[in-house]
C-alpha cells in the first residue's frame, strides 16, 4: 500500500506498482490539458494514468501570462464562439479555484490611431459581457480621458481618449496545473514527472493499447497497458504523434513565441493591470502587478528552433520595452531593469498564409488510424471544457467496446473544488484567511507569511504551519523551519524532486523573486538533499541545473 501517491518520496515505488499494470487512460503530458483530463476521466470512474516527461506544467503550462480571461482581443477576429466559451469558463475555473485564480481590475485604455475606437471598444466589452454571462458588479465601465487619467496616471495623455474598466482572473498557470492534478491523485489517478512516454504499443489489429514509458530520475523502462491514450503535448503534440507513425499531413501544429519580462514594481507602479495596444503591428500587450513586481507581455511570432527551450532574446525585450516605454512615457524602463523573464510556445493549430496572432486560439481534436487521440490548440483558461469533450469521447468509445463501461459517470468537474479551495463564496474564503492570519502568534509565523502561503496553497497552507510547530519544537531557528516546512510540503504531496521543480514551477520564485534567490537557494537546496535523501554529486547537479536556468533568464543581455 502506497500512502502518498503525490509524493516524491513513493515515485519508485508507484514506478514498479505500474509496472504491466492495466488502465482505461494513459494521457502522454502533465500541462494544464492533461492535468483536465486525468480529473475529468477519475471522476467518471475510468482508472487512470498520467505520465509528464519533465515536471508537471513544465511546458507552457507555466509559461503564460497566467490570466483566465475571455480573451478580448478574439473579438476582432470574429471567434465569437471561443470567446463565449472561455467567457463562461473563467467563472466556472474562479468557483472551483478560489486561492489561485482571483478577480482582476482591467484598465484598457482607448488611444488615437489604436485597434480599437472608443465606440467599438465600448461596443466590444459590452458584448464580452454578454457573452461571459459577467455578473452587475463586475461588469464593464467605460471612463472619459479624464478617469482613465485617474485610475492610471502614468499613461500618456497626448494620444488617450478614455478608457474602459472590466474585469478578468489573474492565476498562477503552474500553481493552478498543480492544484488540479492534485485533486486527480485524490481522486485515485497515477501522474508521474520526469516520466516519457517513448514508445506506444500496438494490439494484432494495430489499435494502440499502451506505451513504454522511460523515467528520466533513474533510466529504467515500465510498460503499461491501456485501453485508450489521449495525447495532451501541447508543443510536442506532433513529436508525439511521430511515435505512433502517423505521417503529419493536413492539420499540424504551429508555434509561436510569447515572451515575458519583469520589472520592479516600483518601475512600473501601475494601479492595476492594464490591456494596451501602441504597438504598429496592432498586437496588445499586458502590464500585470503583483507582489512586488509588475511583468509585461507577450510577443507572439514564428518559432522552429527546439521545442525544449525557447529562450528571450534581445529583440523580444525590446519590443516589450518599447511597447511600456511608449504608453507609459514617464517610466523609462531599461533592459537594465528587467530582472527575470519567461518564454513559452503556443502550440497553435496552423493556417496556411496566416500571421502568428491571427491563428486561431481554439482547440482541435485529431484522431489517428491507431485510435490514439491527440489534442492541440486552446487556452489555460478553457482547460476544463477541452478535458470534458476528450474525455466524453473516450467515455464513449469505451462504453461502445464494452459492458464494463456502461457505469460511466458524466462530466462533473464544474462542481469539484480544487485541492486547497474548498470554498463556497470569497467572503467564506476570507473569512478562513482572517482567521489562519489571527492565529500567526500561535503558528509563530508573520502574518504577512500566512497570507503567502496561503494564496499559493490555500487551505493546505494549514500542513506547512503546523509542520513548522513540529520544525520548531525540534529546536529549529524559525527562519529556517518555516522554509524547510514548506519545501517538505512540496516533496511530500506535490512530487517536488528537484530545486528547479520549486524554485520555478512550485513556487514561481524564479520569475517573481529572482533578486532574492541567490541567498535563498543554497539553503534550498539543503533542505531538499535532506528531505529526498540526495548524495552530495546528487545535490551539485540539482544546484548546476538551477544556476543553469537562473542565468538563461537574462541570458539575452549578453
Ligand atoms: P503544455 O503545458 O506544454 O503541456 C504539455 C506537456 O507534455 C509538457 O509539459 C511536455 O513536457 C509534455 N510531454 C511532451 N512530450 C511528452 C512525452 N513523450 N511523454 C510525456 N510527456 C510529454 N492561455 C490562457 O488562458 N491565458 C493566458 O493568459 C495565456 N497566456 C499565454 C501566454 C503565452 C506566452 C503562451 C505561450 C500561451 C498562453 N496561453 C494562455 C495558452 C496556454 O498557456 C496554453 O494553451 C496551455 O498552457 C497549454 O497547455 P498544455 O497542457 O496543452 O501544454
Amino acid at each position: 500500500m502506497i500512502s502518498n501517491h503525490f509524493s516524491a518520496l513513493s515515485r519508485n515505488e508507484l514506478l514498479t506498482k505500474v509496472d504491466n499494470d492495466y488502465f482505461d487512460l494513459l494521457v502522454v503530458g502533465g500541462g494544464i490539458t492533461g492535468a483536465g483530463i486525468a480529473l475529468d476521466a477519475v471522476c467518471r470512474g475510468l482508472k487512470v494514468i498520467l505520465v509528464e516527461k519533465e515536471d508537471f506544467s513544465w511546458g507552457t503550462s507555466s509559461r503564460s501570462t497566467k490570466l483566465i480571461h475571455g480573451g478580448l482581443r478574439y473579438l476582432k477576429q470574429m471567434e465569437v464562439g471561443l470567446v463565449r466559451e472561455v467567457g463562461k469558463e473563467r467563472a466556472i475555473v474562479h468557483r472551483i479555484a478560489r486561492h489561485i485564480v482571483l478577480p482582476e481590475k482591467m484598465l484598457l485604455p482607448i488611444i488615437e490611431g489604436g485597434s480599437l475606437g472608443k465606440r467599438m471598444s465600448s461596443f466590444g466589452l459590452w458584448i464580452y459581457d454578454k457573452l461571459a454571462g459577467v455578473e452587475k458588479e463586475e461588469q464593464r465601465k467605460m471612463l472619459s480621458k479624464k478617469k482613465t487619467l485617474k485610475a492610471e496616471p502614468l499613461l500618456r495623455k497626448d494620444i488617450l481618449q478614455g478608457g474602459g474598466l472590466y474585469y478578468e482572473y489573474r492565476t498562477d498557470d503552474a500553481r493552478l496545473t498543480i492544484e488540479i492534478m492534485k485533486t486527480a491523485v485524490g481522486q485515485g489517478a497515477i501522474c508521474l514527472n520526469y516520466a516519457e512516454a517513448e514508445k506506444f504499443l500496438y494490439d494484432d489489429k494495430g489499435a494502440v493499447q499502451g506505451a513504454v514509458v522511460k523515467d528520466r530520475i533513474d533510466g529504467k523502462l515500465v510498460t503499461i497497458q491501456a485501453r485508450k491514450i489521449v495525447n495532451a503535448a501541447g508543443p510536442w503534440v506532433d513529436k508525439v504523434r511521430k511515435l505512433d507513425q502517423v505521417k503529419i499531413s493536413g492539420k499540424r501544429l504551429h508555434l509561436t513565441k510569447g515572451v515575458h519580462v519583469v520589472v520592479n514594481y516600483h518601475k512600473l507602479p501601475v494601479q492595476q493591470s492594464v490591456y494596451f495596444d501602441v504597438m504598429d503591428d496592432g498586437r496588445m500587450v499586458f502590464a500585470i502587478p503583483r507582489e512586488g513586481i509588475t511583468y509585461i507581455g507577450t510577443t507572439d511570432t514564428n518559432y522552429t528552433k527546439e521545442i525544449d527551450a525557447p529562450e528571450a532574446d534581445g529583440n523580444d525585450v525590446n519590443y516589450i520595452l518599447k511597447a511600456a516605454n511608449t504608453i507609459f512615457p514617464g517610466v523609462n524602463i531599461k533592459p537594465a531593469d528587467v530582472i527575470s523573464t519567461w518564454s513559452g510556445l503556443r502550440p497553435l493549430i496552423h493556417e496556411d498564409g496566416k500571421d502568428p496572432s491571427e491563428l486561431s486560439r481554439k482547440d482541435e481534436v485529431f484522431v489517428s488510424d491507431s485510435g490514439l487521440i491527440s489534442i492541440a490548440g486552446g487556452k489555460l483558461t478553457g482547460y476544463r471544457k477541452m478535458a470534458e469533450r476528450i474525455v466524453d469521447k473516450v467515455a464513449n468509445d469505451l462504453k461502445e467496446s464494452s459492458e464494463n463501461y456502461k457505469h460511466l459517470k458524466s462530466c462533473k468537474t464544474h462542481k469539484i473544488k480544487v485541492s486547497g479551495a474548498k470554498f463556497d463564496t470569497n467572503e467564506e474564503m476570507r473569512a478562513f484567511l482572517a482567521a489562519l492570519v489571527n492565529q500567526a502568534e500561535s503558528y509563530k509565523v508573520e502574518e504577512s507569511h500566512i497570507a503567502n502561503l496561503f494564496w499559493k496553497y490555500g487551505t493546505n497552507a494549514v500542513s506547512i504551519l503546523e509542520k513548522n510547530l513540529d520544525y520548531l519544537s525540534e529546536g529549529m531557528e524559525p527562519e529556517d523551519s518555516i522554509r524547510l516546512a514548506e519545501v517538505w510540503y512540496g516533496v511530500n504531496f506535490e512530487m517536488v524532486t528537484n530545486l528547479n521543480d520549486y524554485l520555478i514551477r512550485r513556487t514561481g520564485r524564479l520569475y517573481f523573486e529572482r533578486d532574492k534567490l541567490e541567498k535563498m537557494y543554497p539553503k534550498i537546496a539543503e533542505d531538499l538533499a535532506k528531505l529526498l535523501g540526495l548524495s552530495e554529486d546528487q545535490q551539485k547537479a540539482q544546484i548546476t541545473a538551477f544556476e543553469k536556468a537562473y542565468k538563461a533568464v537574462l541570458k539575452w543581455q549578453k
